[in-house]
């Protein structure tokens, strides 16, 4: 007889695992604590509950990479996908659904397959004779599993708060501006300088102080901040000098450029992913609005045509340490039996942590049905997602580098567009975007179909 799989936590990633390894065959018992124990955001007993914006993103899977896993999605017959395409409500090319119907379908689907049981009761440790465990609890998992799982991974393994710093696409990053060096030229010339004047530097810390802000919600204003991890708008707001004090210090930096012209600030990029397609701006986590923050960043020298991959944040949150302690089928190293998926694992968002939970689930069946698991190539955006997470981003600045990242093209191994258009003319700037976009959502489409057959 198969071995259950016992899936902890029937949100967005727990509702897609359990049904992607029941439609595989296997037996799963989906522990969920609501409506027994509520978290901060939820207000439902409904699986998949959506705790904020009713909106699954663009749902373009040619131009769009959150779009393009949509579409994988559904070619693995996705039940989350299922739910929002049967609840869809008009919102342009984005996929916004009727948030209780979206809950109630899933619910629906999942009560009704034979082959999942649904236990409401809340799970605070893995017990040993569990042999296959998705932990799939997300950002507000509960304080006595969290602390189980604190034992597990050790201080520097489980993080309760993100404090995220906006990613550029390099390719968008002025080079004639900016620079490479490390400060004092220690090590390899790993980052790249962007140059403030003064008056630049002025106008930038005012536009920071006034630009508009998120709130943090009741029960996240107790959220520390972490040491040296304060939200740029709040450093600005100790005095002028702060910043330049800070991340924006400009010492033992020279601007390549223009050698005798000393900056008088700095703010820093440091390459995000092993592809060295993404950067992330060093120390810039923030509270701003993202309009805000595509504003304001846009006024830094070498950044005015910024794309930004991910904007900034700071939220609670719950994560792992994820490339240090999982393989790349979302395993504990240290202890395989147990896989993660969701928010947990260092995915950002609805569709993100519903894709990892369709390959954990599948993961999880085949380990359960003994056979061999492959993770989707990362030509395709579930590989491309969860190789960053379990290995592709780069730990740089210590072990807490790594912060929850969502899907983006810069994911992708680099493909070239086509040099000309259907019309045979020389394709050039924005043309050239859309048609490297569609050649990246191509490959990944025909890879995943071939990753699904196998
Ligand atoms: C306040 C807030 C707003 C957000 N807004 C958005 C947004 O607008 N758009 C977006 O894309 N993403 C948003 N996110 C991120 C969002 O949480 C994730 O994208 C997504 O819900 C995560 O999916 P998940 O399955 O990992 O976790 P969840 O969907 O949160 O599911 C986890 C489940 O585990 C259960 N659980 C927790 N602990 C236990 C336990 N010990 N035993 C049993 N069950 C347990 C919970 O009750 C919950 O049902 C938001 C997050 C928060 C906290």
């Amino acid at each position: 007889m198969t071995h259950p799989i016992h899936i902890i936590g029937g949100g967005l990633a727990g509702s897609e695992a359990a049904w992607q390894a029941a439609n595989a065959g296997v037996p799963v018992i989906l522990h969920e604590m609501r409506p027994i124990r509520q978290t901060d955001a939820h207000v439902t007993d409904r699986l998949g509950e959506l705790v904020c914006s009713n909106s699954l993103r663009s749902d373009d899977a040619t131009g769009n990479a959150v779009g393009l896993l949509h579409a994988e999605m559904r070619l693995a017959g996705s039940v989350v996908m299922a739910a929002a395409d049967a609840s869809r409500i008009p919102a342009g090319s984005a996929l916004a659904v009727d948030r209780e119907g979206f809950c109630e379908n899933i619910t629906a689907r999942l009560q009704a397959h034979p082959k999942i049981t649904i236990a409401r009761e809340e799970i605070t440790t893995t017990p040993a004779a569990w042999d296959n465990v998705i932990i799939a609890t997300g950002p507000l998992t509960s304080p006595a599993l969290s602390a189980a799982l604190l034992e597990l991974t050790g201080e520097d393994g489980l993080s309760f708060f993100d404090a995220i710093a906006p990613i550029v696409y390099f390719d968008s990053v002025n080079m004639d501006i900016c620079w490479r060096q490390s400060r004092y030229d220690k090590g390899t010339a790993d980052y790249i300088n962007c140059p403030l004047d003064k008056a630049q530097y002025e106008a930038f810390v005012a536009a920071l102080l006034a630009g508009k802000k998120t709130v943090f919600r009741d029960w996240e204003k107790t959220t520390p901040y972490f040491d040296g991890c304060l939200p740029i708008e709040v450093m600005a707001e100790r005095g002028i000098e702060t910043l330049r004090h800070g991340p924006m210090k400009p010492r033992g930096l020279t601007n390549a450029h223009k050698p005798d012209e000393k900056p008088h600030a700095v703010v820093q990029l440091r390459q995000d992913n092993a592809l060295g397609t993404l950067y992330n701006m060093v120390g810039f986590q923030t509270k701003l609005t993202h309009a805000e923050q595509k504003r304001i960043f846009r006024m830094i020298p070498g950044l005015e045509q910024a794309r930004f991959a991910r904007l900034g944040g700071l939220h609670r949150n719950t994560f792992l340490n994820s490339p240090r302690l999982l393989d790349d089928q979302l395993r504990l190293k240290s202890a395989p039996r147990l896989r993660f998926a969701g928010q947990m694992t260092g995915v950002e968002g609805y569709v993100e942590s519903a894709a990892s939970g369709l390959v954990a689930g599948r993961a999880a069946a085949a380990r359960a049905l003994g056979l061999p698991f492959a993770p989707p190539p990362v030509t395709t955006a579930h590989g491309a997602l969860i190789h960053h997470v379990t290995g592709g981003h780069i730990a740089r600045g210590g072990a807490k580098s790594f912060q929850p990242m969502n899907i983006n093209f810069g994911l992708f191994p680099p493909l070239e567009a086509p040099a000309t258009g259907e019309d045979g003319k020389r394709l050039k700037g924005r043309q050239k975007t859309i048609a490297r976009r569609r050649a990246i959502c191509e490959r990944a489409l025909a890879d995943f179909r071939r990753w699904l057959m196998n």
